[in-house]
């Protein structure tokens, strides 16, 4: 038998990342070292013992709860497709999104309020006409900032986006974000869809040969040319062509014979999360199988709700939902984070249970790495000591001053370390707990091996004091997304020296922090 790298995460109950680190201190190779990597039983049994759990994971032992087994999925009902919309910035995602938005509040009863919120349904029915449209059907948008809820799921194991539909707008063509997300979809491979909308069509003078052949120069050839991509030609400005899109979705979820189990445990999603004053923490969830009803007990990484007040994407208030569905709910002990898997409990016990072992592992895990930096500190202790060792052998050897050639191999071990890689050190502040980690995947890896980032602080919600003394501090910058920097703060940043760089636009965000990292190095002479 063999488990995945990131189910048996999910039965230890720990995270992907800490999973794949252990892999890598017991030395299992490289290419091992993903989240769908085939484990056969023996491996997974050592990993077992490396986390000091049974090897043979035993359910009533009551240290995690898991998914139940899948079963036959062919004998489970048809689910609503999960689509995520991408495309370079400025080609009219947003638009689009608000769009379909719009129709799906339009359909609903809810007078007609947008709240923003992760992932919303759109009723086939409100967008296509004819008497084949299979009554009930919806489409799930998710809206989730940057390529959050493709690559940060899927660095977790999980792909919850069935079809992505890659926005090219007519006047710009293939930019370097469409190409991102061409190469995101080609290593996906079978497990995603893709649709190509050809977007802004509504303007004149565009050139759509032009943007069909930068796709083909991209390996995407396009369904009207004999290629296998389906496109379409949209205006999300205007709502030209939504229609086509539905359908187009539709017809692709049903080749794709998209199944889920409505019976039993609901399994899910945690797509957002945000704490409000009022009503306390309050997530996003898709439910990917099962039922949540409210009253059902769940956890979701650290933290545990029974499910209070549950609401779907057009703002009504429901008693249960089922897979495919986005729904927000209340009902949280604490904040679980964007990309948590969500898994209902069978009482409150168990959950309570789960919880106290996921942190009690979290802080072994946290000891260990302390370990690990002090054994990497006497691993370099010890090389110099051997250095030292060398050059008293050699100074004696050579009759040479033996103090003076220690102190000079000293010096050089100090500039040697002194070289290392140059840091920037950067708060990070976003909106919701969703952009937090957008934010966050955007910027860890800007930098080479000279310079780079190091995130010391996230959080959500407005620049606040703590945030300018924390980066005080350390020596940090302070950037936000979609959140706001107060006068009072502005001037206590502007007067401890910390820079601070608010914006709603993630490129600007990462243009401003390269440069920050360009100016720690040297200037090239
Ligand atoms: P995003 O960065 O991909 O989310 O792009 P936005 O949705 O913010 O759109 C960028 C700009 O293009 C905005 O000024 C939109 O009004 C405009 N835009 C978006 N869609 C269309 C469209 O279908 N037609 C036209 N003419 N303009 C559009």
């Amino acid at each position: 038998s063999s488990i995945t790298v990131s189910q048996l995460a999910d039965k230890f109950g720990v995270k992907l990342i800490h999973l794949i680190r252990k892999m890598n201190q017991v030395g299992m190779p490289e290419n091992h070292r993903r989240a769908d990597y085939l484990l056969n039983s023996d491996e997974a049994g050592n990993l077992a013992i490396e986390f000091d759990l049974n090897p043979i994971i035993d359910e009533d032992k009551g240290f995690d709860i898991f998914p139940e087994p899948e079963g036959d999925l062919s004998e489970c009902p048809l689910r609503p497709p999960v689509v995520t919309i991408m495309g370079h910035v400025d080609h009219g995602k947003t638009t689009l999104l608000d769009s379909l938005r719009h129709t799906s509040v339009a359909a609903g009863e809810a007078g007609g309020i947008t709240q923003h919120i992760a992932a919303f349904s759109v009723p086939l029915s409100s967008l296509m006409k004819g008497s084949d449209v299979p009554k009930g059907a919806t489409i799930t948008f998710l809206d989730t900032p940057g390529h959050a809820a493709f690559t940060g799921m899927r660095a977790r194991g999980a792909m919850v986006t069935d079809l992505i539909v890659l926005v090219v707008a007519a006047d710009d063509g293939v930019m370097p974000q469409t190409k991102e997300v061409i190469n995101l979809v080609h290593a996906a491979g079978d497990s995603v869809g893709l649709v190509v909308a050809i977007n802004k069509c509504d303007k004149p003078m565009i050139d759509i040969e032009r943007v069909k052949s930068n796709l083909g120069t991209e390996g995407i050839l396009l369904e009207e040319d004999g290629g296998e991509i389906p496109s379409v030609r949209v205006s999300g400005l205007t709502g030209m062509g939504l229609d086509d899109l539905m359908e187009t979705l539709s017809t692709l979820a049903e080749v794709r014979d998209l199944r889920a189990r409505k019976q039993g445990k609901a399994e899910g999603y945690v797509l957002e999360s945000h704490v409000d004053k009022g009503k306390g923490t309050i997530t996003t969830v898709l439910v990917t199988r099962g039922t949540l009803k409210s009253g059902s007990i769940i956890v979701a990484g650290n933290t545990w709700a029974k499910v209070r007040q549950m609401t779907d994407s057009s703002g009504r208030s429901i008693r249960v939902a089922t897979p495919g569905m986005p729904v927000t709910l209340t009902g949280w002990k604490d904040v679980p984070t964007a990309g948590d898997q969500m898994l209902e409990a069978p009482n409150e016990d168990r959950a309570k249970k789960c919880v106290a072992n996921r942190l009690r592992d979290d802080e072994r895990r946290a000891m260990a790495v302390d370990v690990q930096e002090v054994n990497a500190r006497r691993e370099e202790d010890r090389k110099l000591h051997d250095i030292e060792v060398e050059v008293k052998r050699q100074a004696k050897e050579d009759g040479s001053n033996v103090k003076e050639a220690v102190a000079a191999a000293r010096r050089n071990a100090a500039a040697a370390a002194e070289v290392g890689r140059k840091e920037l050190r950067i708060v990070i502040k976003g909106d919701v707990t969703g952009t937090v980690e957008a934010v966050v995947g955007s910027l860890k890896d800007i930098g080479n091996k000279e310079a780079g980032v190091k995130i010391v602080q996230t959080g959500v919600g407005n620049v606040c004091e703590s945030d300018i003394d924390f980066a005080e501090a350390t020596g940090a910058m302070v950037v936000g997304f979609n959140v706001e920097c107060p006068r009072p703060m502005k001037s206590l940043a502007a007067s401890g020296g910390v820079p601070v760089h608010c914006d709603s636009v993630i490129y600007r965000l990462i243009e401003s922090v390269k440069t920050s990292v360009a100016a720690l190095l040297p200037p090239k002479i």
